[in-house]
């Protein structure tokens, strides 16, 4: 690798088409504005001695300076849009152009949330006919649609476990929860943040919940298992119907994380397998963009025991017309949110399901782990995977082929166009690199993105090392510290 360690400096710090963003408030100046009024006529002051008596301190650009300002920064944002995003885990599937068009329709995208029910019924009817698509492909009876994320879902589906345990006056007993090792961070998270203890249950040699284990921690103490299917190792829980019944049996719930259902959509109906609650995040399985200015949707659906747990506000169709119930019924834990703020996923997922079909939908996981698979052939080459045989929508290799090369590959990947795949996740893996090329990706860009892998692969075993540790040299910025921009973020621009 030779590339720009060799510095050639421009006089505008620019690089070809790379421009080099300076801070608005470094390029602005108190002194502009983006409008240019004549100065008012003499008129007599109305504002009763409040007028601002010193300068805004916001940055003065002019239109076509802002314009440009922001569209670059938007440029050195990786986007779905502009390649592959292999983060598994996080299922980074192209958003359909239809769903956009449907979301920005001005009945459902002008709405306020405080809008009488009579002139929004339509917008309730698409609510409901998607928690309806959602629970006749979960099996279950209920779905509570106002969860904003996956984790925000976790955390309802655990609101109604524990409402559910006190109902039965066993809220001081059951205060245990137990969660693999692999499980995503969200799990334990959300089942202290609802006041229970958290125990990992770990893994068998395949990669998945070690039953016997699991049995071997149950007991009257425990309030919920919460398993992720498939798991975050990207492979279907065999047991998971021993898992269930063994939890029920102990009196405790079955919480499914369902971050995964992208893999099962269409053809397996969690219902079937003992869930009692799970969240679906729309903005993996069902295509709606990973955040971009607005809450997002992680529905939780709930199984007839813990149903009339649920919580307000939710849609309701009695005599023909929609009703947002907002009083809690008595075994209700109560509100979750203050409004369905999610009306433009919603649009995008129900758009995304009605022109797919319950056959598109079962396609949909069927390409994804075709895609998974394919990649993990090709790859296995060179790499090495986590575990021996098929997988489900993900790939996963550890750094076994990495050994004594002292090389981590995922900054290289930089370099060559891509996004990094997901690293160091599941934790129950060495060195994880998980994979997750969803059905949105074409043969020829799996092949690109797998020659890509293979070629860095190659190059760190022949001792390429120190060309790794320099990797990115092609990105606008390097290696920046997440760690202490996370921790001492500078929040506020003082002039030098
Ligand atoms: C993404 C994910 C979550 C959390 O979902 P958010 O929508 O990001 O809050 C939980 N569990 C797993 C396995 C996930 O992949």
């Amino acid at each position: 690798m030779t590339a720009n360690t060799q510095h050639h400096p421009t006089f505008t710090g620019n690089k070809a088409l790379q421009i080099e963003e300076a801070l608005s408030f470094e390029i602005g100046g108190l002194d502009r504005t983006g409008v240019d009024f004549p100065p008012a006529e003499d008129r007599a002051d109305r504002l009763g001695g409040l007028g601002r008596d010193s300068d805004i301190g916001l940055p003065g650009l002019s239109e076509p300076e802002t314009m440009r300002h922001f569209v670059r920064l938007s440029q050195k944002n990786y986007a779905i849009d502009m390649g592959p995003f292999p983060l598994g885990s996080c299922t980074m599937k192209h958003n359909p152009r239809l769903n956009e068009k449907i979301a920005r329709l001005p009945g459902f995208a002008d709405l306020h949330p405080l809008a009488p029910q009579s002139c929004v019924q339509g917008a309730l009817e698409l609510i409901d006919t998607l928690a309806d698509w959602l629970k006749q492909l979960t099996g279950m009876p209920a779905v509570a649609m106002s969860p904003k994320a996956g984790a925000h879902g976790e955390l309802c589906g655990m609101m109604a476990i524990k409402a559910a345990i006190e109902a039965r006056g066993e809220g001081a007993k059951r205060t245990r929860v137990l969660a693999p090792e692999s499980a995503h961070g969200t799990n334990p998270a959300t089942a202290v943040q609802c006041g229970f203890t958290v125990e990992a249950i770990p893994a068998d040699a395949t990669g998945r919940v070690d039953l016997a284990a699991l049995k071997e921690k149950l007991g009257d103490d425990v309030a919920a298992i919460m398993v992720t299917n498939p798991n975050t190792c990207g492979l279907f829980e065999r047991d998971i119907r021993a898992i269930a019944d063994a939890v029920h049996d102990a009196g405790g719930y079955f919480y499914c994380d369902g971050a995964n259902f992208n893999a099962i959509a269409g053809k397996v109906k969690p219902g079937d397998l003992g869930v009692d609650a799970m969240h679906i995040n729309l903005h993996k399985t069902f295509s709606t963009p990973h955040g971009g200015g607005g809450p997002g949707a992680g529905p939780t659906v709930l199984a007839a025991s813990l149903a009339e747990f649920a919580p307000v506000p939710f849609v309701e169709r009695r005599d023909g017309d929609y009703h947002l119930v907002e009083t809690p019924g008595a075994k209700s834990f109560g509100r979750l949110t203050a409004f369905h703020g999610q009306m433009g996923m919603f649009t995008r997922a129900l758009a995304y399901m009605m022109s797919h079909g319950i056959d598109g939908v079962r396609q949909v996981a069927e390409d994804a782990v075709l895609n998974a698979n394919y990649v993990l052939a090709r790859l296995k080459v060179e790499m090495t995977p986590a575990f021996d045989g098929y997988c489900m929508h993900e790939a996963l290799f550890d750094d076994r082929f990495l050994k004594d090369t002292g090389v981590e590959i995922a900054k290289a990947m930089i370099d060559e166009g891509y996004h990094p795949m997901t690293m160091y996740f599941p934790l129950v893996v060495h060195g994880a690199m998980l994979i997750e090329p969803t059905e949105s990706e074409s043969k020829r860009e799996l092949d690109l993105f797998c020659g890509a892998l293979l070629s860095l692969a190659k190059r760190a075993k022949a001792g390429a090392t120190e060309a790794f540790k320099a990797a990115p040299v092609y990105a606008p910025r390097r290696r920046l510290d997440e760690t202490a921009a996370a921790r001492k973020p500078v929040l506020r621009w003082t002039p030098a």
